[in-house]
């Protein structure tokens, strides 16, 4: 081989693992064709990541350094901002604090250039505080390939109708500011009713996807069945929250049914965040109370879930470069 060859291999073989590293230069700007993800080179793209636990009860993990961790170690597509709104501590109580905890995890996935979703962690409908929310949200970081809104964690109590009307209602509001970046919508009956969503969707706007959250120790084919039918009515779906045990956050990781939802996501290409960054003593905390605070966790710093996660994160970031 001559020198000038073995220069262009070498430089081919940097790329790669310059791209392996950094989703947002290698996918650029999303937006939503169809039902899919699709990235700013037309090509159908996944995001597969974690999502921190409420801002308002484990704020140690709102970090650059965490998310620094995430994206190079557990391989990271995209995090999760989960800014709890109702319980002390979260927005409605204490809006600069939690403002500045969601903006180092944003801060964070920009620098380690991977995508980050801004989820209004709220379980009832709050448009006049959210809309003041997502117009600063959009004005300082609508211009980042980065970001993603989600509108409404999980809506329980309220119907389609005051769900879409509230999201409608802050789309108008970023869209004014922000044209393009995807928007997440949710669906009712802690996102499980995604069916009713596909029956009488938004309509108007572009880069609109719409979550369902699963547990699996919890949620099975039937819901499955629901995704496949809003697939087929034409429904991007993003699985912005998702976990293998039941729909507590408790009780044993079940196996089968979590790898079936996997396969589902993997062969209907669809987005898949796993629940959460967060110490608690239960399931779905992935890390011990004696895991840093910045990352840097070694296998005794997580759980079973953290262990089973990172796993599973490895080998979809594997298979997608
Ligand atoms: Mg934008």
């Amino acid at each position: 081989m001559n020198l000038k060859l073995i220069s262009s291999l070498f430089l081919g073989l940097f790329l790669i693992l310059n791209l392996q590293a950094q989703p947002v230069k290698k996918h650029g700007n999303l937006s939503v064709k169809g039902t899919q993800l699709t990235d700013e080179h037309g090509n159908a793209t996944v995001l597969n990541g974690i999502s921190y636990g409420w801002h308002n009860w484990w704020p140690r993990f709102y970090n650059k350094e965490s998310v620094k961790w995430l994206a190079t170690d557990w391989k990271c597509s995209a995090v999760r901002a989960a800014m709890g709104i109702e319980p002390n501590g979260g927005y409605i109580s204490k809006p600069d604090w939690s403002k500045e905890k969601i903006e180092a995890v944003i801060d964070g996935a920009i620098e380690s250039d991977i995508y980050v979703l801004i989820d209004w962690h709220s379980h009832g409908l709050k448009l006049a505080e959210a809309k003041v929310f997502f117009a600063e949200m959009a004005t300082k970081y609508g211009k980042n390939p980065h970001v993603i809104y989600e509108l409404y964690n999980e809506p329980v109590k309220d119907s389609w109708q005051q769900v879409k009307d509230y999201s409608i209602e802050l789309i108008k509001t970023i869209r004014a500011i922000d044209p393009d970046n995807v928007i997440l919508v949710g669906s009712p009956h802690w996102d499980q009713d995604i069916h009713l969503v596909a029956d009488d969707p938004i309509v108007g706007f572009s880069n609109i996807m719409y979550t369902c959250h699963f547990y699996a120790g919890t949620h099975g084919k039937s819901l499955r069945d629901r995704c496949d039918y809003a697939i087929k009515k034409g429904c991007p779906i993003f699985i912005s929250e998702s976990a293998g045990m039941e729909a507590s956050g408790n009780g044993p990781i079940n196996y089968t049914e979590w790898q079936n939802w996997i396969d589902w996501c993997e062969s209907n290409k669809i987005s898949l965040i796993s629940w959460s960054i967060a110490d608690k003593n239960e399931t779905c905390s992935m890390l011990t109370p004696k895991a840093s605070s910045e990352g840097n966790w070694k296998e005794a710093d997580m759980k079973e879930s953290g262990i089973k996660t990172r796993e599973l994160l490895r080998k979809q970031a594997e298979k997608s470069n």
